[in-house]
């Protein structure tokens, strides 16, 4: 992991999300896929560990779209990003949807170190092909994680078939969101993956596809679809 005098957070990535920031909660605008995705993996981590009353992290919160989903259903919820614009859609509309969760801007590394072993679920979804060093987002992750608790992370396989989706389809066909968006070199592979939640000391459970249905507009679950977006769900076994 990296020392307090490194930082893994890329400005530009950063800048990314604090333009689009406002448009967060729109659900026709840039955050559109994030919102067609939100159900299936709410759904896919309450229903492993259901989340009702459990301390859950959610690392690279955005706009809280999963924080307030997970607290929907009764988890404590705590979200943190480094995006300030991002942070401040997410405290507003916590809000107005009077849930209680708290939100920092903070780093996965920084928190880490005041929360060790604090939380039952750890969530990093969409969040892993932003960051310089994805291996070190996922050492603090476990590290926040109580024994025995349960962490869960998606992203976007490296596939052709996500440069078409991802890349092409939402950046350059519908036009979804701005060009550069994703960096195709910074997808990543389930077994790239699987192998740094390995190796900061978790068992990888399930690997699990989310698939997307362009006639209803649905991402549903489908467990050997993982060339585009997938979930992976892992423990920390003591
Ligand atoms: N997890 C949310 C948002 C995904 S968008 C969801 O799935 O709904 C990616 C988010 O990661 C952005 O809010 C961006 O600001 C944040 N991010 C990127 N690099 C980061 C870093 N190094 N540390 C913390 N957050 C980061």
């Amino acid at each position: 992991m990296l020392n307090s005098e490194q930082t893994n957070v890329d400005p530009n990535e950063i800048e990314k999300f604090e333009r689009m920031a406002s448009r967060w909660w729109d659900p026709e605008g840039e955050f559109k896929p994030l919102h067609q995705l939100n159900p299936v993996r709410a759904n896919y981590v309450d229903s492993a560990t259901p989340v009702a009353d459990k301390t859950l992290i959610d690392i690279g919160c955005g706009g809280g779209l999963l924080s307030e989903a997970m607290a929907q259903r009764g988890a404590k919820v705590s979200g943190i990003d480094m995006g300030e614009a991002p942070l401040e859609v997410a405290k507003l509309h916590a809000l107005e949807s009077g849930l209680d969760i708290h939100y920092q801007k903070i780093s996965a590394e920084h928190f880490c170190k005041e929360n060790e072993g604090q939380f039952d679920i750890v969530t990093c979804m969409e969040m892993l092909e932003h960051v310089p060093d994805p291996s070190s987002t996922i050492k603090a992750c476990a590290a926040l994680a109580k024994d025995n608790g349960s962490l869960y992370f998606s992203t976007l396989n490296r596939t052709p078939k996500s440069y078409a989706f991802a890349i092409l389809g939402a950046e350059y066909v519908m036009k979804l969101l701005p060009k550069g968006t994703h960096e195709y070199s910074k997808f990543i592979k389930p077994a790239e993956l699987c192998h740094w939640i390995r190796e900061a000391g978790l068992v990888v459970e399930d690997v699990c596809g989310m698939s997307f249905n362009p006639f209803n507009q649905h991402f549903y679950l489908a467990q050997e679809a993982v060339d585009v977006n997938y979930l992976v769900r892992a423990k920390k076994v003591n």
